[in-house]
């Protein structure tokens, strides 16, 4: 039987394939490799869809989230709250700028940052905070700006939410956000790709800048820069695909009411917890992530046991992610220890992800279903 990946990249190419091969052909003929036409026009679709009045296109997400976090302020020695569940990016971006990641426990349901938490984990040293809008679901970024001290900075990681909205609001609008263009992501690149989103005409210049080697003008460095530009090429690509990616992001939400549907049974007899949408989300569905019964260590080797028979049965299920940021090696030195942020512990030892993707269908979700009950069994 066929194969269902965790998402079907092949479907969404054959949806926008002759259009990328146009504007490729565009892009050769002009040879605007870097920036350039397509570049601009697609900074400028992306924001008008994000709601945002400037989108500066960057190399990817990780960068992304740097620079904001650089135009915000953000320096070496400075803390930076986060929470422990998400991808790794979000800490690594804290630690290439030589600020310390501050990391804080999540919400049970939802799995995103707790905002009583990350408000009380600032101290005088902290110069932002980072909620990440994790599996396509905003954060409770209100809850941040209602009571942000003085000269404490909020920068998004939209990297997995692209579209999504809450009680209206969209990512960066107000402030600044994060995103990833990264082949996966709902809206995917062919190769690297992120921006930052903004209302601060100021703040987008100043990411312009550091993105390219600082230069405010052809050859006018005012401050230290980096790389960390769009190509035409990628440009092209997200284009097509996001003129497709408001119906993609709907398809998405319809096939998660159905895995609803589907799961309904398994989560009422406390086999399987679903995800969980807070109240004022329009969330996008990035990933579909279910927990198992169970807790700690013999419920992550009964996971990982659950992932490999699905995986056996040729459906792409994953997990994200399977450790909390603390309990990598990578951030070992920041001296946590298993027991420090248990609602982060607890889902990295429960979850795993079901396929999810604009084209799944109907039969497929059944099948998908179907393998999780032989697997849980
Ligand atoms: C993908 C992702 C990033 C990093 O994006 P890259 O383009 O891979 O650098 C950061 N944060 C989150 C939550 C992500 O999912």
């Amino acid at each position: 039987m066929s194969q269902i990946p965790l998402v079907d990249l092949k479907a969404a190419h054959a949806e926008v394939a002759d259009e990328v091969r146009a504007g490729f052909d565009r892009v050769l003929a002009n040879t605007a490799f870097v920036g350039g036409e397509e570049v601009r026009e697609f900074e400028r679709e992306y924001a008008e869809f994000g709601g945002v009045a400037h989108c500066v296109g960057v190399a990817n997400g990780t960068d992304a989230l740097e620079l904001a976090l650089r135009a915000r302020g953000v320096g070496v020695g400075d803390e930076v709250v986060l929470p422990a569940n998400t991808f790794i990016a979000t800490a690594g971006a804290v630690a290439r700028i030589g600020a310390r990641p501050v990391l804080v426990d999540c919400l049970p349901d939802t799995l995103l940052i707790d905002p009583r938490l990350a408000l009380k984990a600032v101290t005088g040293a902290t110069r932002a905070i980072v909620p990440v809008h994790l599996y396509g679901q905003s954060a409770a970024v209100e809850d941040l700006l209602a009571e942000l001290p003085a000269g404490v900075a909020v920068v998004e990681d939209g990297a997995q939410s692209q579209g999504a909205s809450r009680h209206g609001r969209t990512p960066g609008s107000g402030g600044v956000a994060a995103t990833s263009f990264y082949p996966g992501k709902n809206l995917g690149a062919y190769g690297d790709a992120g921006a930052v989103l903004t209302d601060d005409e100021e703040l987008a210049g100043l990411v312009r800048a550091l993105a390219n080697h600082g230069g405010v003008a052809k050859y006018r460095h005012d401050v230290a820069g980096f790389n960390s530009r769009l190509d035409g090429l990628q440009a092209v690509v997200l284009r097509a695909k996001l003129a497709r990616l408001a119906e993609g992001n709907a398809a998405r939400r319809t096939a998660a009411a159905h895995y609803g549907t589907l799961l309904a049974d398994l989560a009422a007899a406390g086999e399987v917890a679903l995800p969980v949408t807070a109240e004022g989300n329009i969330p996008v569905w990035h990933l579909y992530v279910v927990r198992i019964a169970g807790g700690g260590e013999e419920a992550a080797a009964r996971r990982d046991e659950v992932v490999a028979r699905l995986n056996a049965a040729g459906i792409g299920a994953g997990v994200h992610y399977p450790a909390a940021v603390h309990l990598t090696p990578a951030f070992a030195h920041l001296g946590h220890r298993r027991g420090d942020f248990p609602q982060a512990e607890d889902a990295a030892d429960r979850m795993l992800s079901l396929p999810l993707f604009p084209q799944i269908t109907t039969d497929q979700q059944q099948r998908v279903v179907d393998a999780l009950v032989d697997a849980l069994h």
